[in-house]
């Protein structure tokens, strides 16, 4: 590609036709400065004659009992508004060749009056309806106007129309459909041919990809479906290709910086330890400590990721591999989400080492816990003990991360409840120490193509099995108008030893409102249906002392119930709390959910996670078995928190829950993408993708195999590519 043409692209957008300056600067406030940007610039969706039917044609499938969405096109014939009271309801009537159609809005009929003039051609996009004196009825539909011009094009010569998501910065100057094709048409046809390719030529040819040039073409105004479809495939596959790369770079540079802490089994520390557990490891903890030890004894250093459902015991599989570390000479920290968490682990794991102490005199193992709320005094003096060597293990919570906080010799460190912990933060903590080896537990499983991604510059290890007689958790769903029957159930239950959880939601992500709500049900219940219990209240506004004073409470059980907010969402583990009981459960997300019920059922005796919600969603899903598979993403949309619920009643497995979770919330919203320093995804669907991701993966892989600092003529365009545009996710590779 010569000079010159690149220079064309990197022109401002206002030399394209039709822009000018004024446009031009509402390009820029969206992101679109150049001519390259507008290029860039996809639509949303298209309109194919394939999917369109006639006015005559829609008539039929409505009165077949047609229930899913149509398209149709039609011109403006009338437009009329009525009143009633405040109330301005519109209605606008189509025609096409065939018949008529009309569409109904009941809110911003005025907004609507100013959109639809007579004579003006709209595709009309919604489920049909059958209007009170039978006619073909759309309410509320989706819609876009096309020229005159367009229709007839579109109708008879089968070309597909583009549609953009036109942001208000671009309307506001006048932007709307028709101009926004006339502008990009006019930038397609005079620049598209100059774009530089991005892949390396053998992969387009192995892989029968459309050059970018093509692919640009053809994804604003495609000559056919099939090409449109490859256009798109070619761009997620760039997309996955470029962050493959990334995932394959920080792994091969994870294991080229050698850490030369190959550590060994020195001392009979493992074995006393096991001695001292009250429980037999259970095959999946046995097979994962395997695999982390191996890491450790290596001279590479670990990342690693340990996943396990909610309860499978993933807390005691890092203590030992804390103790290896520390059997080495080493320091080993904990990193906890919470500042309770921290201190539960803390509490734990001080309790296990001083039955050691107890049993084998030689073994003192001291542990420190460093959090935010701490006391000057109380801070310094933990500080000093990690600055000395005198504590083995360090419990903590991001307070770890702080300049002020100086390992001696920190060789091991577990991040517990990784998915709230990013690559940056890890970098970080590994800087600490001398390479120290990393492993990362996570607790909500990860979809496959997740750990095909994001996770993907990790190794994993997996346990799949629960410890012995675990009963798994018994979930119910229950209207609100239940409250005092389930009010009752948890009185009953406590004589016999139960202890229960009683969880609301936050309001309006306030902490005040948090407050005053749980505070206010406390209140209420203490002296209603729970007068008779012995009742705890805890919330976010507590410092942490005040919350671990109630956690003991709880645990030692001086509450038959704790009255909660969310804060008891993580890790917290409460053998005879069996009881969970979720107000609102339909405001929390679907991991949170899991995470929740996981709080019980932590021993031997039948747990019960009671999900409350109001009557309208409870009744919705007693009705019904709602498939995601066969619900439209509009549906999806308007379902969602039924099918969480849902989710949650049906299967107490948490990969399952993760898949589900993973759709209901879409490619666009995949937890900490943007924390994981990875490129976000515009184009990739990673529900649906997962044999382009695999393939993106293997060839991604097996370049950096061959070329890790792609520093082969072959690689050139690639290293090029990574350097300039994915300068921000390199920072942890070779080629940075
Ligand atoms: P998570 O994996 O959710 O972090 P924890 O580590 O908190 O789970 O373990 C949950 C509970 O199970 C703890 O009380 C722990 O002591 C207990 N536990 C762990 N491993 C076993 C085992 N092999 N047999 C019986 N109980 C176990
Ligand atoms: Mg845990």
């Amino acid at each position: 590609m010569n000079s010159l043409s690149k220079e064309n692209l990197n022109q401002s957008v206002q030399y394209v036709k039709s822009v000018g300056p004024k446009r031009a600067d509402s390009f820029a406030k969206v992101g679109i400065n150049t001519i390259h940007d507008l290029l860039l610039f996809f639509p949303s969706r298209h309109l194919d004659r394939t999917t369109v039917l006639t006015a005559a044609k829609a008539f039929c499938y409505l009165i077949n009992g047609y229930d899913g969405e149509l398209t149709v096109i039609g011109k403006v014939v009338d437009v009329e508004s009525k009143r009633f009271g405040k109330r301005e309801i519109l209605k606008v009537q189509f025609r096409d060749s065939t018949g008529f159609f009309e569409c109904i809005w009941f809110q911003g009929a005025k907004y609507f009056k100013s959109v639809f003039n007579e004579e003006q051609v709209f595709a009309v996009s919604s489920k049909p309806e059958k209007s009170k004196f039978g006619a073909l009825q759309f309410v509320h539909p989706d819609f876009d106007r096309i020229t005159e011009e367009e229709e007839k094009n579109f109708l008879h010569t089968g070309k597909i129309i583009p549609f953009y998501k036109i942001p208000k910065e671009l309307r506001t100057q006048k932007i709307g459909d028709l101009s926004i094709r006339r502008i990009i048409n006019y930038a397609v046809e005079k620049y598209a041919g100059e774009l530089e390719e991005t892949l390396p030529e053998k992969i387009i040819k192995e892989n029968k990809l459309l050059n970018i040039n093509e692919a640009v073409k053809n994804f604003h105004f495609p000559v056919s479906t099939e090409k449109l479809e490859s256009a798109k495939i070619r761009f997620k596959f760039e997309e996955l290709f470029y962050l493959e790369l990334i995932v394959a770079l920080r792994k091969n540079y994870y294991q080229t910086r050698l850490s030369g802490n190959s550590m060994q089994i020195k001392t009979t520390l493992i074995s006393d330890f096991l001695k001292v557990l009250p429980f037999e490891l259970t095959n999946a903890q046995l097979k994962v400590l395997g695999e982390i030890k191996n890491d450790m004894l290596s001279e590479k250093p670990m990342n690693r990721l340990l996943q396990g459902d909610v309860g499978c015991g993933k807390t005691v599989v890092s203590l030992i591999a804390m103790l290896i570390a520390i059997d080495n000479k080493f320091q080993a920290a904990i990193m906890a989400p919470t500042e309770i968490l921290a201190d539960q682990h803390a509490k734990n794991i001080s309790v296990m080492m001083n039955n050691l102490a107890e049993k084998f005199t030689k073994r003192k193992i001291k542990v420190s816990l460093l959090i935010g709320g701490q006391k000057k005094s109380e801070r310094e003096k933990r500080l000093q003990e990690i600055e000395l060597q005198e504590a083995d293990i360090i419990v903590g919570t991001h307070a770890l991360f702080e300049e002020k906080v100086k390992f001696k010799n920190l060789g091991f460190v577990v991040i517990d409840e990784q998915h709230r912990f990013g690559v940056r933060q890890r970098a970080r903590f590994q800087s600490k120490g001398n390479q120290p080896d990393v492993l990362v537990m996570s607790a909500t499983p990860i979809p496959r193509t997740l750990s095909l991604t994001l996770y993907g510059d990790l190794d994993v290890s997996v346990i799949n099995e629960m410890p012995k007689d675990r009963k798994s958790v018994k979930t119910v769903l229950r209207s609100d108008n239940k409250l005092p029957e389930i009010f009752k159930f948890i009185s009953e239950k406590s004589k016999e030893g139960y202890q229960s959880f009683i969880v609301y939601p936050l309001v309006e992500d306030s902490e005040k409102l948090e407050l005053k709500a749980a505070e206010t049900y406390y209140k209420e219940l203490r002296t209603s249906h729970l007068k008779n219990l012995k009742l705890g209240l805890i919330h976010g506004r507590m410092s942490w002392q005040e919350k671990e004073e109630k956690m003991i409470f709880f645990l030692k059980k001086e509450f038959d119930v704790l009255i909660s907010t969310t804060v008891i969402e993580v890790g917290i583990d409460i053998p005879d709390a069996n009881i969970i009981l979720l107000n609102d459960a339909h405001r929390f997300g679907l991991s949170q959910l899991h995470q929740l019920r996981g709080r019980v059922g932590r021993g031997s005796k039948q747990a019960y996670c009671i999900l409350v919600t109001k009557n309208k969603i409870a009744k919705f899903n007693s009705n019904e078995y709602i498939s995601l598979d066969y619900l439209s993403s509009a549906q999806i949309e308007k379902y969602k928190s039924a099918i969480r619920l849902q989710t949650m009643v049906n299967t107490n497995n948490g990969f399952e829950i993760a898949e589900t979770d993973l759709k209901l919330r879409g490619p666009g919203d995949i937890f900490g993408t943007k924390q994981s320093g990875f490129p976000e995804l515009k184009h990739v669907d990673l529900v649906k993708d997962t044999e382009l991701i695999i393939k993106a993966k293997k060839i991604a892989f097996e370049i950096i195999k061959q070329d890790p600092s792609l520093e082969l003529d072959s690689n050139k365009m690639i290293r090029k590519n990574l350097t300039t545009s994915y300068s921000d996710n390199i920072k942890f590779s070779t080629v940075a």
